[in-house]
Order: structure tokens, then sequence, then C-alpha cells
């Protein structure tokens, strides 16, 4: 079987990986523009600290991401997964008091350590209500990721750096500038809203910003998270962030974005540092926080894989290989995901 992928961003990469793994023949093309994967500090957490809840599939989602990210590391002869521990500093007595009650429950106990007296007097001068430690948590170096597998597609011959000519694509056959291919798969990060076919999809485009610190003070020892997250990365360097703008595709960094998050940082740190990076990506986001997989209802060769909002490293391992799946064996796709939930949108 011969696939064509558009968009080397996470969620291209895992798909490569699954279907040459599945002996298929890939081609890979990426116009090098990298809207959000390259900019994500790309953060595994299970939980949702606003409404103390699990993430969604997570009990599926992290044992399959850690195992392939470690095979991908193998592969690529990379170093890029990184366990994280991850000690949130309560907002509120009401937090605190919700985390009491969920650790307690066994689906919460995979995720949450149980409270000690070292966790609610957190040595913290911001911290008025306790802390909580998550289990695990980890995170993707997403330069080193991103880098190490273009360099391992492009030495495989898989990889070219162009633009996808829509012009130049005939969707009933898969056949592009001449070439036949069984599936065309689009991973097109926040550009499928400009994709002719998949364009009536509800795809929006959610700027984020974030910056890397420097800091010889401040506490290094876990990812602490209020109102932001800040990640230690060794050598006295962080990254904190981050922001949420809606319906922006520019990858611009602005001032307001950068006062936005050193104001947030403040309710963890009053350390000194000084910005080393200032970045912004453009998250695909989708309004019910589901993915977007499946093939076009009117044309099946041609196939989307997007929507992978704010959690793109915790989701693209599980969700690519269930697309792979779909294409290779003709498994279901998980209905939350199937973009058949927006077929009433095709020609509305
Ligand atoms: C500030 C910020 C912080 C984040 N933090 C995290 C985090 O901690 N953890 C986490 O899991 N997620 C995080 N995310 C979200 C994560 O980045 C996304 O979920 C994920 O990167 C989406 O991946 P993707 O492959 O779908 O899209 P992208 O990474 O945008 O990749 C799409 C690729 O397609 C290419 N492309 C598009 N159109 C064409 C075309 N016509 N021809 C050729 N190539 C094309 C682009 O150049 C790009 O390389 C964050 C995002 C931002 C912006």
């Amino acid at each position: 079987m011969k696939v064509l992928i558009v968009g080397s961003g996470v969620a291209g990469i895992c798909l490569t990986h699954e279907l040459l793994r599945a002996g298929c023949d890939v081609e890979l093309i990426d116009n090098g523009k990298n809207a959000s994967s390259v900019v994500a500090a790309g953060i595994i957490n299970p939980l949702v600290f606003r409404r103390m809840t699990l993430s969604w599939r997570v009990s599926e989602l992290i044992p399959f991401a850690l195992k392939t990210y470690r095979e991908i590391e193998h592969r690529t002869g990379t170093s890029f997964f990184h366990p994280l521990a991850i000690r949130r500093l309560f907002a509120s007595e009401q937090e605190l008091e919700f985390w009491k009650k969920k650790q307690a429950l066994p689906e919460f106990s995979d995720y949450m350590e149980t409270l000690t007296e070292e966790d609610l007097n957190f040595p913290l001068e911001q911290n008025t209500f306790g802390t909580g430690r998550v289990k695990r948590a980890s995170y993707i170096d997403t330069d080193a990721f991103i880098q190490a597998n273009r360099i391992h597609f492009h030495t495989a011959g898989i990889l070219s750096e162009e633009n996808f000519n829509q012009e130049e694509l005939d969707p009933e056959s898969a056949i592009y500038k001449g070439n036949n291919y069984d599936y065309i798969v689009f991973a097109e990060g926040k550009d499928a809203k400009y994709n002719p076919l998949f364009g009536y999809l509800p795809l929006q485009q959610t700027k984020g910003e974030l910056l890397t610190i420097q800091s010889a003070n401040m506490y290094a020892a876990e990812s602490l998270n209020r109102k932001c997250f800040l990640l230690p990365l060794g050598n006295q360097q962080f990254k904190v962030g981050s922001t949420y703008a809606w319906d922006t595709d520019d990858t611009i960094p602005t001032e307001e974005g950068k006062q936005a998050i050193m104001e947030n940082l403040k309710s963890i740190s009053n350390e000194r540092y000084e910005i080393v990076e200032h970045k912004a990506g453009v998250r695909p986001t989708v309004p019910d926080r589901r993915p977007l997989l499946g093939k076009h209802p009117e044309f099946p060769k041609m196939v989307i894989a997007n929507g992978l909002g704010t959690k793109g490293y915790m989701l693209a391992p599980l969700l690519m290989h269930e697309l792979v799946n779909h294409l290779l064996k003709g498994t279901e796709i998980d209905p939350e995901s199937h973009i058949n939930r927006f077929e009433s949108l095709m020609h509305s």
C-alpha cells in the first residue's frame, strides 16, 4: 500500500512510523512552517486541573504513548522522552477538597499521589492552599523530537520539503502530481482550515505563546503548575506557558502574550529570571475537544488526521495507530474522533 502524508508535525510523524511498521510505502511532505508541534512544551499530563478530572481516554493513551515514544527514540537514535514530576499548587480551598475526594477513587489513584503533610506544607511563598503531586506524567523535548524525525525520514528518502498543491490533486483517484496513491492523509494542523476537501470541518485556530527562561534560583526539582506551567529543562532553563487566543492563525509572538505569561508566573515564583526565547504556535482545536479522524465522505481515498488540540503529544501515538488500523484492516474509528459526526456541515 502506498500512502502520501501531508504535514510532519506530531500527527504526521506518528502516522509515518505506524505505516512503515505495517510495511507500507510512505511519502511525507512538509512545507517547513510547523505551526504547533515544534512550539509545544510537549507535556503529557493525565489530569485536567481546572475541573480536576482525568484527561480523555487517559488509561489507554498514556501507556501507548510511552511505548511509542520509546520505540521512536530507539529507531531515531535520539533521546527526547522524559518522565516528569508535576506538582499542582492549589488555587483555592475548593481545589484542595476536590483533590482529597478524588485521590481515594480507584480511577484517580493511578494518577494522583495521596496528599501528605509535606504536600500541604510545601515551602513556597505562594503555597496557600497546599499542593498535590501527579503520577505518570512526562514530557517530550519537542525540538529534539521534530529534528530527529525530520533527519531520520530525510535520510530514508521519505520526506520532501514542499508545499502540497491542491491543484495537482485528483481526489477521486488519489493521483497527485501524476503519482498514484492508495490514500493521501492530511495532517496539516491548523492549516486544514484552508484545505478545500476538509474546510467544512469546524477546526479552530487557537494561538498559544510560550517563554523559555533562565533562572539560577527557581525551583527545578518538579514542574510546578498554577495558572501556568513551569517546566524545568536542566541547566537552569525552564519553559513557561502558555496563552490561549482564539481564531488567529499567525505565529508571531506578542508583547501582550509575554506579559500574560510573566503575570501568571508570579503565582508560582518571585525569583528573578531572564527571558531566553519567546515563541508562538497555533493549536488545531475543535469545539467539542475531540480529534478529527477519518476518510472524506465523498472521496474515501482522502483522509484527515487532525484536531489534536492542546494535547497532541498524548493523543497522537494511539490515535494514529487506530487510524492506520482503520485504513489497513477496516477497523472502526472511535465514534468520538470520527469526522462523520460533522457530516451535516458538508453541504451547509
Ligand atoms: C504554546 C503551545 C503549547 C503547547 N503545549 C503542549 C503540551 O505541553 N503538550 C501537548 O501535548 N501539546 C501541546 N500543544 C499542542 C500541540 O502542539 C498540538 O496538539 C500538536 O502539535 C498538533 O500537531 P499536528 O501534527 O496536528 O499539527 P502541526 O504541528 O501544526 O503540524 C502540521 C504540519 O503540517 C505542515 N503543513 C500544513 N499545511 C501544509 C501543506 N499544504 N503542505 C505541506 N505541509 C503542510 C506544517 O508546516 C506543519 O509542519 C501546545 C501548543 C502550543 C501552541
